[in-house]
């Protein structure tokens, strides 16, 4: 049977202040968003009715607007609240969120009304982001680059970014592949289509720096425990000619969590016992109410 379509759910969305029914939450053809990728959003787990990191998120979301030139009406505290009253309404356990902010309709050209910003919430329950993660995932590289910092607004986790994601992940698809490890426009390596990558050399864990791609929440919370754990942690420029000295690789994201990597457009790499230890650090974490 197919998936049920995103739009066709029973349940509520939170729009702009209200809580509408599911299929209601609708917005106008004729929205600046849709045309001008004028739009913000999260992507967020609760675990055992709890959000990790729902503050950091809300937060994030508001600095996203604010690099788009726009400032979201809705304090970070006030979408904290109607995130956990999503779940409770839902009675969710263990569920995915999506908050999002965007431009309207009051104007339709490049330029928008400054101050015609809607926000909805939305959440869903909803399993691993890779099916079979333990076994490690399969990349190929990415057939399109990271911007430059001059290029376009690279911290903000902002639509319009997206678009060379999904048609990395599509190539990647079409080709076989679980995901894409995108390459930075240096040529370095950058990050997945929606997960930041770390690789393993000689018991130290190395990552590129995010300079020109988002500093996700979960990186920086699996950076914490490695540390704490006495690992050394190396955030570095990372070349392409450098993965066949890497053991092990694993990708890192709201949604992905701590998913193992085996290979990298034939290079293999051994899910090994940093990365396991990586992934169930994380999984006690977010398990750990208000952590
Ligand atoms: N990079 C991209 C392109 C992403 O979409 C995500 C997911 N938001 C991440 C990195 C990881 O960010 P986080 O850990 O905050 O979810």
């Amino acid at each position: 049977m197919a998936a049920q379509a995103f739009d066709n759910r029973d349940g509520w969305i939170w729009l702009d202040g209200e809580y509408v029914p599911h299929r209601e939450a609708k917005v106008h053809l004729l929205t600046h968003a849709l045309h001008y990728a004028s739009a913000v959003f999260e992507g967020e787990r609760a675990y055992e009715g709890v959000v990790f990191k729902s503050r950091e998120h809300s937060e994030r979301l508001h600095m996203s607007a604010r690099l788009l030139g726009f400032e979201i009406p809705y304090a970070a505290e006030e979408i904290d609240r109607v995130k956990a009253e999503l779940i409770k309404k839902h009675s969710f356990s263990n569920c995915y969120l999506r908050a999002i902010a965007w431009r309207g309709s009051a104007q339709m050209g490049v330029a928008a009304k400054r101050d015609d910003v809607h926000v909805g919430v939305a959440a869903w329950e909803w399993g691993d982001y890779f099916a079979d993660k333990m076994k490690g995932i399969r990349l190929m590289v990415a057939p399109w680059r990271r911007p430059a910092p001059d290029t376009a607004p690279v911290n903000a986790k902002a639509a319009g970014l997206y678009m060379i994601c999904t048609l990395s992940k599509h190539a990647a698809a079409d080709a076989g592949f679980d995901d894409a490890m995108m390459f930075d426009w240096r040529g370095q390596i950058a990050e997945a289509t929606g997960a930041n990558i770390f690789f393993v050399k000689d018991g130290a864990v190395h990552t590129p720096y995010p300079d020109c791609f988002l500093n996700g929440l979960t990186r920086q919370t699996v950076i914490g425990q490695l540390r704490a754990r006495g690992i050394e942690v190396i955030e570095r420029a990372i070349w392409p000619n450098e993965l066949a000295s890497f053991s092990e690789c694993f990708l890192t994201g709201s949604a992905a969590e701590v998913t193992p990597v085996r290979e990298i457009a034939g290079l293999s790499f051994k899910p090994g016992a940093l990365s396991e230890q990586a992934v169930h650090d994380y999984a006690a974490l977010v398990r750990r109410k208000n952590a």
